[in-house]
């Protein structure tokens, strides 16, 4: 008989843990079904080392997240927390035996409108939230994934996000030895959690961790006042020229939010870059004037096109139906964030490293299209991969029935994707030349191993504090 390619088998529970999980969380709270372990062990790629963890936990408060990472940790098992599992950088699929530790019951949402924040479960989704503010005229002052009608506020504090996470003021971590700790000033013995800033941050240390130093249970959020907005769209010559535009309107506090959007290989491959500018004022009137000074500034290099796009997206602000392509192709973006001043000789570099596989993009049915965006002194470029491949369960789990329907049993396009993931790792190196850096740092951005030796020294300092058995989240922030 030939041997399986590779071990897939459940790794079960050792001795009496799962009777201790059980007595934590609930008989319905622990998930040992093959399929959903399966499930819970993925996000968007299909990685050579993914292995089907040997539980799904569902805790339902702090504390019973810390208890049971102590069973956890009696019975040497690492850690790995899960939102909503729609990443595409590893960090949160296990690579044997694991616990998943679910944040969905960790949904709780306390707004204290007038002390202008609001403390929230880590599996609360992005969507579930705004919609509880929006009675106040209030909004998280952290910019929102699209991707947050489904994923989670714990998430994204975990993956972090290219325009950085300034709008968390404090968390609730459970570390891998049980220990609750809060940071910012809900830290103290009865201390309300208005404001991250006193003494070291601590709160800084766990975002963007990709839970490598511990599973988040509450997040608390600055909350801001939803204010009047403005939008208006141009199209570009170029690339460069979109760049050019965005850095000066971001410089100057024109605008609060830019996106780019260009043609790749794809129909329509000489067509302008699109861009689209958010702009925000504190009053009406002072939104109709920043906007007129964005269309002062943008006429000079640009044509005003209809700003339908950026309306859309504000009234439709998450959605996920872009994670395959249009007619159900896989979907790959890779994204660096850059100083503004290397983003054009990036982009360039990167639009030459595309163009030398053009042959074999066609041979295989390769299409990408082109996204920059900012909302501060940065600049993400993000290429975006589209090809006919069999699509993932999560995929399947995620679509609507009808899409399911129409784009499931795909075959495998071995071929084409490991072209696609080639590119991909091109990309990121050709982006990390050109000084970038990265959110998702998840298994696959490099992280330690382009630290100076200080600072290497510092992170596995923290990583050995908190973690000494090193099972919190398992490869995550180790390349
Ligand atoms: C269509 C689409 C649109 C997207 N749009 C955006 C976007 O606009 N901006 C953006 O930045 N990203 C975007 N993403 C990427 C991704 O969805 C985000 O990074 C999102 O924040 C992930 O949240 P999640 O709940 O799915 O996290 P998961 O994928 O479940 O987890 C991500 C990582 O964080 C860890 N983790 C999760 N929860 C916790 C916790 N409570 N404590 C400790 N660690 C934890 C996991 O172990 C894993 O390492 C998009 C993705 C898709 C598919």
């Amino acid at each position: 008989m030939t041997p399986p390619a590779r071990d897939d088998a459940l790794a079960p529970l050792p001795g009496d843990c799962l009777a201790q999980l059980v007595a934590i969380v609930g008989q319905e709270n622990v998930i040992l079904d093959p399929r959903a372990l399966a499930l819970a062990s993925s996000d968007l790629i299909d990685w050579p080392w993914q292995r089907p963890a040997s539980a799904v936990v569902k805790p339902r408060s702090t504390e019973e997240t810390a208890r049971l990472a102590r069973v956890a940790a009696r019975h040497g098992l690492p850690l790995i927390a899960r939102g909503a599992g729609l990443s595409y950088s590893g960090g949160g699929v296990p690579g044997g035996a694991a616990i998943i530790v679910d944040t969905a019951n960790l949904a709780t949402i306390d707004i204290h409108a007038d002390d202008r924040h609001a403390r929230v479960g880590a599996g609360t989704p992005w969507e579930a939230l705004a919609r509880a503010l929006a009675p106040h005229g209030l909004k998280p002052a952290q910019p929102m994934p699209i991707s947050g009608v489904h994923t989670t506020v714990g998430g994204a504090a975990s993956q972090g996000m290219p325009g950085g996470m300034d709008g968390i003021i404090g968390l609730a971590v459970v570390l891998a030895d049980g220990t609750i700790a809060r940071t910012g000033s809900g830290a103290r013995r009865q201390g309300s959690a208005f404001q991250r800033y006193w003494g070291p941050d601590l709160t800084g240390m766990f975002l963007g961790d990709c839970g490598a130093y511990g599973v988040k249970t509450e997040i608390c959020l600055r909350l801001v006042p939803v204010r009047p907005l403005r939008f208006a769209s141009f199209s570009c010559p170029d690339g460069a020229t979109s760049v050019d535009i965005m850095t000066r309107l971001l410089q100057a506090g024109l605008a609060m939010r830019v996106v780019a959007n260009g043609p790749g290989n794809g129909p329509g491959a000489e067509a302008a870059w699109a861009l689209h500018v958010t702009v925000e004022g504190a009053t009406e009137d002072a939104a109709d004037s920043v906007l007129a000074a964005v269309r002062a500034d943008c006429g000079r290099q640009a044509t005003e096109i209809d700003a339908d796009v950026p309306r859309r997206l504000h009234a439709r602000p998450f959605s996920i139906r872009g994670f395959v392509g249009l007619e159900g192709e896989r979907w790959l973006p890779v994204h660096g964030v850059l100083p503004p001043t290397r983003a054009p000789s990036c982009l360039a570099a990167l639009r030459r490293l595309l163009a030398d596989r053009a042959a074999e993009f066609d041979a295989h049915g390769i299409r990408y299209t082109w996204t920059l965006s900012s909302t501060g002194p940065y600049v993400t470029i993000e290429p975006m991969f589209y090809w006919n491949d069999a699509l993932t369960p999560l995929h399947l789990y995620y679509l609507s029935d009808r899409h399911r329907e129409r784009f499931a049993g795909r075959h495998d396009a071995v071929q084409a994707r490991a072209l696609v993931r080639q590119a991909r790792d091109a990309i990121r190196l050709a982006m990390d030349a050109h000084d970038a850096v990265h959110a998702q740092i998840g298994r696959y951005f490099a992280y330690r191993s382009v630290l100076e030796d200080g600072a290497g020294q510092l992170a596995a300092r923290i990583k050995h504090a908190l973690d000494p058995d090193g099972r919190m989240h398992p490869g995550a922030l180790e390349a």
